[in-house]
């Protein structure tokens, strides 16, 4: 998982400063030269974690945290406003045109994931705002790269516009912007040729098919995995091309984090999306402040929040909201999260977004068993109406009629009616926005 050691060792300096109560000079000396190793390790760009260091430590002197009451705590709220700070602060929205349609030209180097994300991108746009993008095959250079868009394409039910690989990619571009506006598509996206590195040809391809489409939006794909390079990457792109936006991929994976560190810093541009997976869903718009607490091993409940929310229409989802909220979300509501918990895929991604689970040793090699979930699935549907809305009604007899009724034993019944009261505490407690109960950092 991403982050996973920059998290770890920021927790380790935090908890060092945790168990000192009062904190010398000395001691938030010691605690910066750790945070500032484990930026370095998590391979953040070399200026970037000098002025970070050096801004977290003028804010901590400055504003007399030593002093005050839990001086850990306020520490760890100036890293978090800082690291939200280096990536951006605010999400930053796609480029719209004034009017249709709206041209993305999508660039990077080959294998960063332009063609995925130019598919998952149309997708996102067709389900959350009734789109009808058509995207452009401008790669004829990789094999296979045409009919890797057009088999996209099918997949999300998006036309694909394309002349075989014989044809100069600017009179493809020319005339696939003809065919959108024929067929009045709102959004065209152009995947472009990548190389194994920037060189001259391929520059001058790319600022070609600028100067013919003048997209709205020149999206960057680079991969996290790469690190520095990623961001040496981005740099080069954006001096030729000056893009308008960063598509960091393959945030799934094992990076060490460096590049969402640094590329907005390095490049002065937002990154607005961020890969997560293969699949065609797996896109995600980029919040610098979700990314901090990911980092800083908090979660990204409110991601987890959208990711449910997508599954459900919006009545539901606010309803669950609601419930959670008035502390009124029953056993009828947790077979419904379960269902649609399974369809939204690796049970372990899910569990990591939540605050405190992270890094969660309990986790380290966790494999959650569908099985475990169709038990407890059928410990709820042998519970009475009254039960379900209810579970105070639970008691001993009660219980051994549910274990019988579902076929699993009195102390598993036993065992997830507790959790199920310790879920929903803690659901109750985070929907006010209170981390305390699971040790949070910021101690709100
Ligand atoms: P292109 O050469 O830039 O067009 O790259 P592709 O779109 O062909 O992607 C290269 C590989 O990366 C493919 O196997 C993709 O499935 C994979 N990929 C792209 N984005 C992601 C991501 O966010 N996460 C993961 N795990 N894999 C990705």
């Amino acid at each position: 998982m991403a982050f996973e050691s920059l998290t770890d060792r920021l927790q380790n300096a935090f908890s060092k400063l945790r168990k000192k109560g009062k904190i010398s000079e000395t001691d938030l000396r010691g605690a910066m030269r750790e945070i500032r190793l484990a930026l370095l390790e998590a391979d953040v760009n070399f200026t970037v974690v000098k002025n970070f260091v050096k801004t977290v430590r003028d804010k901590a002197i400055g504003a007399d945290v030593l002093k005050g009451l839990n001086p850990t705590q306020q520490i760890v709220k100036i890293v978090n406003d800082e690291l939200v700070k280096i990536m951006g602060d605010q999400a930053v929205d796609l480029n719209k045109s004034p009017k249709i349609p709206t041209i993305i030209m999508m660039v990077g180097l080959q294998g960063a994931g332009k063609t995925t994300t130019a598919g998952k991108l149309a997708l996102k746009l067709k389900n959350e705002q009734k789109a009808r993008p058509l995207m452009i095959a401008g790669d004829v250079y990789r094999p296979a790269a045409i009919d890797q868009l057009v088999q996209v394409g099918q997949q999300i039910d998006v036309p694909v516009f394309q002349l075989g690989t014989d044809v100069d990619p600017v009179e493809i571009v020319r005339q696939g912007l003809q065919k959108a506006d024929e067929e009045n598509n709102d959004y065209v996206i152009i995947d472009t040729a990548g190389r194994l590195q920037i060189d001259e040809k391929l520059m001058d391809e790319l600022s070609r098919i600028k100067a013919l489409a003048h997209p709205n939006e020149i999206l960057l794909v680079v991969d996290a995995m790469t690190g520095q390079n990623a961001v040496n990457t981005a740099e080069g792109f954006n001096n030729q091309l000056d893009v308008t936006g960063v598509v960091l991929t393959k945030l799934d994976g094992d990076t060490r984090g460096g590049a969402a560190l640094s590329i907005r810093a390095v490049t002065g541009k937002p990154i607005k999306f961020i890969g997560q997976g293969e699949k065609m869903t797996d896109l995600d718009v980029f919040h610098p402040d979700r990314m901090a607490s990911r980092i800083l091993g908090m979660g990204d409940m409110l991601t987890l929040i959208e990711k449910t929310q997508k599954e459900y229409d919006e009545k539901q989802a606010q309803d669950v909201t609601k419930k959670i909220r008035e502390n009124s979300f029953d056993f009828n509501d947790f077979v419904d999260q379960m269902d649609q918990m399974q369809n939204m895929g690796s049970m372990e991604d899910i569990m990591k977004m939540i605050p405190g689970m992270a890094n969660n040793p309990a986790l380290k090699n966790a494999n959650i068993d569908p099985k475990d979930m169709a038990h407890m699935k059928a410990i709820v549907l042998s519970m009475t109406p009254a039960e379900r809305e209810d579970p105070n009604l639970l008691n001993p007899s009660r219980r051994r009629r549910i274990a019988g009724g579902s076929g699993r034993p009195v102390v598993e019944v036993n065992r997830m009616i507790k959790q199920f009261g310790q879920m929903k505490k803690m659901m109750n407690q985070m929907s006010k926005g209170n981390f305390n109960g699971m040790d949070g950092l910021l101690g709100k």
